[in-house]
């Protein structure tokens, strides 16, 4: 058996919303949104079906949607990309980053992570043979440490994993924070993982910058996008990436083998999606910050102190005047769900360093309004 594999526990995802069905609990741990995405894309994603579309496309993904991938980072991000060779189709982001940690890292390989990060990176990551050298954001909003960032690199660092809007905080990077990532990148040949599944679910005030974006940043990143978050279809598992042909290469060849393709049904109505539904994932970010200020009200008049964050769909909660002595994090989310009804996402396991913090639990507010009244109702008769 594989050590770390067969070691390795059930993701806190699947334990918690487990747990959310058996309790019959307000479920605000793991991230699904309620509403789902445009009516346009189920009708062709079916259509094709019935059109068929149902025998293996290219292992590179169909070139419809490479083509509108080009076109959405140039159009989104001003970063031109050649559909043909800088352009790959992957099932969801989580598919993407795994075969990007094959493909790109030898074993020894250091990978500079910001911790917390999204929990697939830290066992995809080691498989690869890497040595995660994790820098732990600043609380309470999440900042970048540039000396501890600075001072991380060392010879053996290959490269710097980014996700921006982040999960679990919500955090979006800044513009001096990517200048100086790219700084580093730049001074010591650095590549760059760049996880933007969350680009359009940025609030009013702030704005997504790809890190590719920057001067000079062109020939060493790898972005990855997905219909999960950009269309609301989690259970569609289509991702893309974007990069240079050199770094893109190698990688194809690890999701060669992994997967070998994607539906080619799914990825034409995700080409039609990216293509001319923009409105609807423009219409992501505002929506979704009035539903953080909704879930923020009622946790806010019952003693929660919040986190701040300008992106994605997630909050997090100090709640270490809750815990009970003894308690940390995952137990009182445990309890939470099992005696309060409402389920959230304790985030230590999103921690590679020593010593995480035991005292913040994650809340999804990509649901509906009555679903985040409700929650906060039953918080307010159990707490
Ligand atoms: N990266 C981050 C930061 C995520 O939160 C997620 C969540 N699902 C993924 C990657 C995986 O995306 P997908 O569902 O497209 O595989
Ligand atoms: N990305 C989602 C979240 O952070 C969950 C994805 C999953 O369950 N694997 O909640």
């Amino acid at each position: 058996l594989n050590e770390l594999f067969s070691s390795l526990p059930t993701t806190i995802f699947e334990v918690m919303s487990k747990l959310a069905m058996e309790h019959q609990s307000v479920n605000l741990g793991q991230g699904f949104p309620d509403a789902e995405g445009p009516e346009s894309m189920k009708k062709i994603a079916s259509a094709a079906m019935y059109d068929f579309h149902n025998q293996y496309p290219s292992l590179l993904g169909v070139p419809e949607l490479r083509q509108a991938v080009a076109k959405h980072s140039e159009r989104e991000q001003g970063i031109p990309v050649d559909w043909a060779t800088e352009t790959l189709v992957t099932v969801g982001a989580t598919e993407g980053l795994a075969s990007a940690f094959l493909g790109l890292i030898n074993p020894g390989d250091e990978v500079i992570m910001f911790d917390p990060m999204y929990d697939s990176y830290t066992s995809m990551a080691k498989r690869s043979g890497a040595t995660i050298k994790p820098v732990r954001l600043r609380l309470p909003d999440f900042s970048v440490p540039l000396d501890e960032l600075a001072a991380a690199v060392g010879p053996a660092t290959k490269m710097i994993m980014i996700n921006t809007p982040h999960n679990p905080s919500g955090k979006v990077f800044t513009l001096p924070e990517l200048e100086a990532i790219a700084a580093l990148c730049i001074k010591h040949d650095l590549i760059a993982l760049c996880d933007e599944v969350y680009e359009h679910l940025v609030f009013r005030g702030a704005k997504h910058v790809s890190l590719r974006s920057l001067p000079g940043m062109e020939e060493r990143c790898v972005r990855l996008g997905s219909a999960g978050k950009t269309f609301s279809f989690t259970a569609w598992k289509v991702g893309w990436m974007s990069g240079p042909a050199r770094l893109l290469n190698p990688i194809i060849k690890a999701h060669q083998f992994l997967v070998f393709t994607v539906p080619s049904s799914l990825q034409r109505a995700v080409a039609h999606g990216l293509d001319s539904e923009a409105e609807f994932y423009h219409s992501l970010g505002p929506s979704l910050e009035a539903k953080r200020q909704l879930l923020e009200a009622q946790l806010e008049g019952l003693g929660f102190e919040l986190l701040p964050a300008h992106g994605a769909y997630f909050l997090v909660a100090d709640v270490s005047k809750f815990l009970r002595p003894g308690e940390d994090d995952v137990g009182f989310a445990k309890r939470l769900t099992v005696e309060g009804g409402v389920t959230t996402i304790p985030i230590s396991g999103f921690y590679v360093g020593p010593s995480p913090p035991t005292h913040l639990v994650r809340f999804c507010y990509c649901k509906e309004d009555a679903k985040l009244k409700a929650a906060g109702e039953r918080l307010r008769a159990y707490l």
